[in-house]
């Protein structure tokens, strides 16, 4: 954990104005680590530029309250949502986790159609086995598909 504070992973304003504590459990912050010391450190590191979390962990409580799914790994914080200075960069930090190697879920969101920038990445990762999986939703539409980073 060099770049990244356990306090910016579980911050949120959403909590703050709704007196959520979301304060994540030993395990939590087992798991905010784990993501760190894997993937945004290393990634933070070769990009070289400032990567902001706008999501880290969730409680259930905040999760619910933002919409988030049941199931989320937000809410084990294995997940993260990136943002950098421009919808370029944001693409640009997905390609960099791409290639990093190990990561379990990818995601490019609010993509545009021809997938050159994003509104922010999510990236989760799993110390019980990651998926690679990577993939992309496009601004205005539903739905997740499958994407080829390589
Ligand atoms: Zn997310």
């Amino acid at each position: 954990m060099k770049y990244f504070t356990l306090d910016e992973l579980s911050r949120s304003s959403t909590a703050e104005k709704n007196n959520i504590k979301n304060k994540p459990t030993t395990d939590d912050i087992v798991a905010l680590t784990a993501l760190v010391d894997n993937i945004l450190d290393p990634a933070r590191q070769k990009i070289g530029a400032p990567i902001t979390v706008t999501s880290g962990y969730r409680c259930p409580q905040l999760n619910r309250l933002v919409g988030g799914s049941p199931t989320s790994q937000h809410t084990r914080g294995e997940a993260a949502d990136l943002t950098m200075a421009s919808g370029k960069e944001n693409l640009q930090l997905a390609r960099v986790i791409y290639k990093l190697g190990t990561f379990d879920q990818l995601i490019i969101e609010n993509a545009d159609p021809s997938v050159t920038q994003c509104q922010w990445v999510h990236v989760s990762y799993s110390r019980s086995g990651n998926r690679r999986q990577v993939l992309v939703k496009h601004k205005g539409q539903k739905g997740y598909k499958p994407y080829n980073l390589a």
